[in-house]
């Protein structure tokens, strides 16, 4: 399938985190982190294969203390993607998370803050091909950089501190560096990567620290992560959700899908909003679409409509929808008739077909039905909501001339 972005993306250098290619042109990723004990090494990989099955192609796990290390030396092998140990305040966990063999560390330059020791990490790892994201955050800024810049968290330090860091490195040769410079502000954050993508060509790692818990945790990331993202900036991606990470990983790759930048590798579930013709409750029939094709890599779009009178046009572009009417389901296929199935059994029905489409084609699946029938059972059902319903079910004629009794 071909990616429709449109979107020119920024020019940076690319490393590898493990087998995959971050940076230079290369997909934009998905990270997630796991939240299990690292040194539960079993219950840390289970988790790392539910994050990769819902979309993450790289995963971080904490290692902060000596048998989180250990952990790790157990998790590498088996893990089906590459692993990040993330390393808080103890450079010596760095090393200790470099000989069980991850494929990248990610350092706080706000934590471990002796230049010896970041030297220490950096010439380690040089040596091992293995590369850094130096990951500063909003939250822990290096206190005399707070300081420099008058008691409070600026684009501008942060970019400060991010930079430090990177001359650190230089000093022993180190340049396998991605960057990250997260908040819980997005207006900082997005302020924050505008201006280090202006001054670095470095990998960016894009996220809102501490986004919070959903709704409003998907929203902030969304903001802050698609609004870089449309500007060309940003090479992997996290969503950092107070919820499973199951969920971050999940939302992670449908934002990238939606802004045409990795290929849909599940189904795109649209949906009617619903309005007074609504034949179903939309909202329900469009839940369980969504749970029956969770675990299914079908890349179709599917459209979950409220009546046959409108949905079938409102959703043409589709590949394959279904429309309710008089207690009766009207799929269509690319805008046309298909089947008619009984109220009940829609779902079933579009999982159906969404196989056979994805498994032999559209015009396949249309050749095997008698698609003149389905057409005039679904106008039959559209002509009769029409008598019944009026021309004008949401009274929207009525109400403009009420307005326009006013306002004439
Ligand atoms: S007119 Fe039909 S398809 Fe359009 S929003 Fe209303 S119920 Fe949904």
């Amino acid at each position: 399938m071909e990616v429709e972005a449109g979107i020119e993306r920024r020019a940076t250098r690319q490393l590898m985190v493990g087998d995959v290619p971050v940076g230079g042109g290369a997909p934009i990723t998905v990270q997630s982190m796991t939240v299990t004990r690292t040194a539960d090494h079993e219950a840390t990989l289970q988790q790392i294969y539910d994050l990769a099955m819902a979309g993450a192609d790289i995963v971080r796990c904490t290692c902060n203390e000596p048998e989180a290390a250990e952990g790790l030396a157990r998790i590498v092998p088996r893990s089906p993607v590459p692993i990040v140990a993330d390393i808080h305040h103890q450079y010596r966990m760095a090393l200790a998370a470099l000989e069980a063999g991850v494929h990248c560390l990610r350092l706080n330059p706000g934590n471990i803050r002796r230049p010896d020791h970041i030297r220490a990490v950096a010439t380690e790892a040089r040596d091992r091909g293995v590369p850094i994201r130096i990951g500063v955050n909003g939250g822990s800024l290096h206190p005399d950089l707070y300081e420099k810049y008058g008691g409070r968290v600026t684009p501008e330090a942060m970019v400060e501190s991010a930079l430090d860091e990177v001359s650190y490195f230089a000093d022993v040769d180190f340049d396998l560096i991605k960057i990250s410079v997260k908040a819980s502000s997005v207006p900082l954050m997005v302020e924050a990567y505008r201006q280090l993508a202006e001054v670095t060509d470095f990998p960016l790692h894009l996220g809102v620290t501490e986004a919070g818990p959903p709704p409003v945790g998907l929203i902030k990331s969304s903001a802050g992560i698609g609004a870089l993202l449309a500007q060309g900036i940003g090479d992997t991606i996290r969503y950092s959700l107070t919820a499973d990470p199951v969920e971050e990983a999940r939302a992670g790759r449908a934002l990238l899908e939606a802004m045409g930048l990795r290929e849909r590798r599940n189904v795109d579930l649209i949906a009617c909003p619903s309005c007074g013709r609504a034949e179903i409750d939309v909202v329900t029939v469009a839940e369980e679409a969504m749970a029956a094709f969770a675990d299914r890599e079908i890349p179709l779009q599917v459209a979950v409509m409220g009546c046959v009178v409108n949905g079938p046009g409102e959703a043409r572009d589709a590949d394959l929808g279904i429309a309710a009417g008089n207690r009766r389901g009207h799929l269509f296929v690319k805008g046309r008739n298909a089947a008619v199935v009984h109220e009940d059994e829609m779902v079933d029905a579009l999982v159906e077909w969404a196989e056979l489409i994805h498994e032999e084609g559209a015009e396949a699946a249309l050749a095997r039905v008698d698609t003149e029938k389905a057409r005039r059972e679904a106008e039959k059902d559209r002509d009769r909501l029409l008598v019944e319903q009026g021309v004008d079910v949401n009274d929207t004629g009525t109400r403009i001339e009420l307005i326009r009794r006013h306002t004439d």
